[in-house]
């Protein structure tokens, strides 16, 4: 079969290249792919489905390579990379975006709206491709206010398992269109572009931000938690712990507020609930609604998570009274196992309804630690500390978000019971085969279930 790119089989020369080099997380696994298909055209990806189905191998996909668990390199699969397709073009008559899967949510497609003066709730570090991001439902800028990336999604184009391509929205192939908004590796498919309603780029940016020392944190994150579901839906509202040297050699508590608004005195009144901080004169540093622009966010994202490291990187989405949340929550923040470690608390509340598709699980607060180190000595360490801030957790855990999640180290729910069901008929229907890898996960397969429930 001619492909427009390259095919690379195991034992090629370049083979260990196009297996590796994309992948985000240099802490890599021994999972050896048959193939990898560098596609150069959409036309690739369906000669691609249509060979692995003739070789009996599965097909493993890759957009922008950011998955932790380097989800695109599957054992004795043909990995359709997709790095090679970079179409982008806005419809000003409509507002939707085209937008192939690896581009870049931050570095490409957030710079090319905004010249046109539109906005998409894209990715918070630039890098991520819109593929896997938006395929798990895509926690954007101002989630909290503006939704999942998902719910912006019109219609994807998609090469299916007996290799046809097809278009899904509200109206086609509908069962595909509600897979894709949620199913995350779990999707049986490839899709080859996406079609996303875009905003108009927000007139003004203004970011709060207030630090605080670590033996603050139970006073700040109670006080937090009582008010964070009353601040404007403008307002993107992130706590986390990290090491920044230009205010301490010590781990400090941030409490940022970005708002996304029309002008400052809008951004004045949504921040102003922060003043109200009861630890706010204890701060070390406070900086109240600061002019900002996206550009300045996304390097901020880029140094807070460097690339050619080992990641360990974990969540859950917890529920329940700040007596309870904020102790579960305490060591995570204020044990960080190295000073490039970081975790975050971000608000998604009040819970915003969501429309009827795959992605289905969450909650008012969102709680993901990351750990980035370089030499492997450390890696059980870091595994360790990691796990063992996630069982504090587990009282006050409802599920977990695939965005940051590895199944195969840790299982928990992500999607409602009712999703988890409708996905495997679709799946039965779309890919009887199994010829799309599916969900990454330990010897029994996803189970969608918190490990420690019945
Ligand atoms: C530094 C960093 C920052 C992050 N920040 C955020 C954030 O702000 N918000 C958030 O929600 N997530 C975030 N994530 C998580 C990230 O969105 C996911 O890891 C996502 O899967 C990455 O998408 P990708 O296309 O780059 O990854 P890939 O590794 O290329 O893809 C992951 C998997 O998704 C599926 N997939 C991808 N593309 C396709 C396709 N075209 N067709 C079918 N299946 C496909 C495949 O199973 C693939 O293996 C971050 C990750 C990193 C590393």
């Amino acid at each position: 079969m001619r492909f427009d790119g390259e095919l690379l089989l195991r034992g090629d020369a370049g083979f260990e290249a196009a297996r590796v080099d994309r992948v985000f997380n240099r802490r890599l696994p021994a999972r050896a792919p048959a193939a990898v298909l560098k596609a150069a055209s959409e036309q690739d990806v369906v000669r691609g489905v249509r060979l692995a189905c003739e070789r009996g191998w599965q097909v493993a996909v890759r957009s922008g390579g950011h998955s932790w668990p380097q989800w695109s390199v599957r054992d004795e699969a043909l990995v359709l990379d997709l790095g090679g397709l970079q179409e982008l073009e806005y419809d000003e008559a409509t507002g939707v975006v085209r937008a192939s899967p690896a581009v870049k949510g931050g570095a490409v497609l957030g710079p090319y709206l905004a010249a046109r003066g539109r906005f998409f709730v894209g990715g918070h570090c630039p890098t991520v491709g819109i593929g896997g991001f938006l395929l798990q439902g895509g926690q954007g800028w101002n989630a909290r206010g503006w939704g999942w990336a998902a719910e912006h999604v019109e219609a994807v184009d998609v090469v299916t398992a007996d290799g046809e391509l097809v278009r899904a929205d509200a109206t086609q192939n509908s069962d595909l269109y509600w897979a894709a908004r949620g199913a995350g590796p779990g999707f049986f498919g490839v899709v080859t572009r996406f079609h996303l309603r875009t905003m108009p780029a927000p007139g003004h940016l203004a970011l709060t931000v207030q630090a605080y020392r670590l033996e603050d944190f139970d006073e700040v994150m109670t006080w937090l938690h009582g008010v964070h579901a009353d601040v404007a839906d403008t307002v993107e509202i992130v706590a986390l712990t990290k090491t920044d040297p230009a205010i301490s050699t010590a781990p400090v508590l941030l409490v940022t507020a970005l708002a996304l608004v029309a002008d400052a005195a809008e951004a004045d009144r949504a921040l102003a609930p922060f003043r109200e901080n009861p630890a706010l004169g204890r701060a070390l540093l406070a900086v109240d609604a600061a002019p900002t622009t996206a550009d300045e966010q996304r390097r901020r994202q880029l140094e807070d998570n460097p690339e050619g490291h080992r990641w360990a990187v974990d969540n859950a989405w917890l529920s329940g009274p700040a007596e309870a949340v904020v102790p579960a929550m305490r060591r995570a923040f204020t044990t960080l196992p190295n000073d490039t470690a970081f975790t975050i608390w971000f608000s998604m509340a009040p819970l915003r309804a969501l429309p009827d598709m795959a992605f289905s699980l969450q909650s008012e607060i969102y709680l993901a630690s990351y750990v980035p180190w370089q030499n492997p000595a450390d890696d059980a360490r870091n595994e360790e500390w990691l796990a063992s801030v996630m069982a504090d957790l587990e009282p006050v855990t409802v599920g977990q978000y695939l965005g940051d999640s590895d199944l195969s180290r840790r299982q928990l729910r992500f999607m409602s019971d009712d999703a988890w069901q409708r996905l495997q008929r679709i799946r039965a229907v779309r890919d009887p085969g199994g010829l799309f890898v599916g969900h990454l996960a330990g010897p029994d397969g996803p189970t969608n279930r918190n490990h420690w429930e019945p």
